[in-house]
């Protein structure tokens, strides 16, 4: 088994030197990572295509951008982040110093999925960063030209004891657990987060843990069929369906289905053509492990739209399943894959039940004109976040937490919440050693009457 000692102990000693203390030093590897953003992102589009046949579109907007809108909300705020916050006081602290003090927490591993493999190892190393710790970051391994890709990289811009890419599979990270980080952000899927979990728990080291599970859509029947289907097809189908807050099913009344689904082949023929396969627009599954547990859920399902599989290519046509029953193979887990299923129920508080009487989800979704019907969706579920007559955006407001609930994640990141994520909120009394008669009063010896004053 390898050994990943000596990588963690560097970054350990980088951390105690004290020089991330410094917020122009942090300010600086922010900086190194805008130009790394800026001179490698043909690389990294490259990559992006060799691992998931990813559209440039999407690389840029949904992977560069976001890192790099996340650089600028954090290089942007560093100074106001970083410094103590006053807070209220109460009699007896009346005049002393209270404060909080954002305290890095020390090495941080970001463990990422291939999904989003820069999003999701660049974005919240950005935050980390910020906080003032030193980083191991260590990529899917599915994702293999990124993975390498940031291997190369990584070193041309930061020092190794600021940020180093460690690759490998299940053997690499089982050896990179025993060791002691103080932070570890970690997103893929549920199974694997409670290794983690469990690993992180051995050092007592505090964890976000990002996962997935599968995000329900409510469609009303006061919505505007066609500009909701245009919706919830984008964000099911972009980078093939494989997005944790995608859409996982729709929910509607029978008397909408049909219309629905009409709509939603209006917008697949809209947004890629007669033939998904052959258009720039549309990506393709990450190996053929993960092909063929999608192709899987399509036996014996009623497919409506789609339906095409070419194993050679990892392709799989935009799908969607009607008549469609909560014991289907494709009702079971996250599908993670360009299928959508409709499943028909009588009403908003069927939907509401039926989200209930499952894990609670990392997105929910309610398309709906109704004020009331979105009230009640909102106060009567829980899920990490909800968009409403929309599909996927509330991650890209980086004002708002991202994360789930439940089974769907522990804690958050993006924007300030990733910096408190990587920060200890240190409490700070500062007293003088003046004034020594106001403490009479705690002192023994204790009397009734310094309990009446
Ligand atoms: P994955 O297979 O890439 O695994 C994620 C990380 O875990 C990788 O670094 C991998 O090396 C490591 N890993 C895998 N198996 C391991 C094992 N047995 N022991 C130790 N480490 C192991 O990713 P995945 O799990 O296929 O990711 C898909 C899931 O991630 C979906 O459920 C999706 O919804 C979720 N996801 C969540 C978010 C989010 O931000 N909440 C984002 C993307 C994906």
């Amino acid at each position: 088994m390898p050994s990943y000692t000596q990588e963690v102990q560097a970054c350990r000693d980088a951390y105690n030197a004290g020089k991330m203390l410094i917020v122009e030093e942090r300010r600086k590897h922010l900086m190194s990572l805008w130009r790394l953003m800026e001179e490698q992102s043909e690389e990294i589009l490259a990559a992006l295509k060799k691992d998931l046949s990813k559209p440039k579109f999407e690389g840029v907007l949904m992977e560069i951008a976001f890192v790099k809108n996340e650089l600028v909300c954090q290089l942007d705020h560093l100074d106001e982040w970083t410094a103590p916050q006053k807070v209220g006081k109460n009699l007896m602290t009346m005049m002393d110093g209270v404060f909080i003090k954002p305290e890095p927490l020390g090495v941080v591993l970001i463990m990422s999925a291939w999904n989003y493999p820069i999003q999701l190892t660049l974005g919240p190393l950005c935050g980390a960063l910020a906080a003032g710790n030193t980083v191991i970051i260590k990529p899917s391994e599915l994702s293999a030209n990124i993975a390498t890709l940031l291997e190369k990289i990584i070193p041309k811009y930061f020092p190794s004891n600021i940020v180093t890419v460690i690759n490998g599979a299940i053997p690499e990270t089982n050896a990179l657990l025993k060791e002691r980080f103080d932070y570890i952000l970690y997103t893929g899927g549920s199974a694997v987060a409670k290794i983690i979990y469990e690993s992180a728990a051995k050092h007592l080291t505090p964890v976000t843990l990002e996962l997935g599970g599968k995000s329900p859509v409510y469609l009303d029947p006061s919505s505007n069929l066609e500009i909701a289907a245009r919706r919830i097809v984008w964000g099911r189908f972009s980078n093939s369906g494989q997005t944790c807050i995608a859409p996982d099913y729709v929910m509607c009344p029978k008397g909408i289905e049909s219309e629905f689904v009409r709509r939603c082949k209006d917008a697949l023929l809209e947004f890629f053509g007669e033939n998904a396969q052959e258009s720039e627009s549309y990506g393709r599954i990450v190996n053929n492990r993960h092909f063929n547990r999608i192709k899987a859920m399509l036996n014996g399902a009623n497919i409506a739209v789609g339906g095409k599989t070419d194993e050679k290519d990892k392709f799989i046509e935009p799908t969607i399943l009607v008549d469609v029953k909560p014991t289907d193979s494709c009702m079971q887990d996250e599908i993670f894959g360009p299928i959508l299923p409709v499943m028909c129920v009588s009403d908003v508080d069927e939907a509401i039940a039926f989200i209930n009487s499952r894990e609670k989800p990392l997105a929910l979704y309610v398309f709906s004109k109704n004020g009331k019907t979105v009230d009640k969706i909102m106060s009567r579920t829980t899920s990490g976040g909800i968009t409403v007559n929309d599909t996927v955006m509330h991650a890209s407001v980086e004002t708002l937490p991202f994360g789930g609930v439940g089974n769907s994640g522990i804690g958050a990141y993006h924007g300030k919440f990733s910096f408190d994520t990587f920060s200890h909120k240190r409490s700070c009394l500062v007293k003088k050693q003046a004034m020594e008669g106001m403490n009479q009063i705690r002192y023994p010896p204790y009397t009734d009457k310094k309990l009446n004053l």
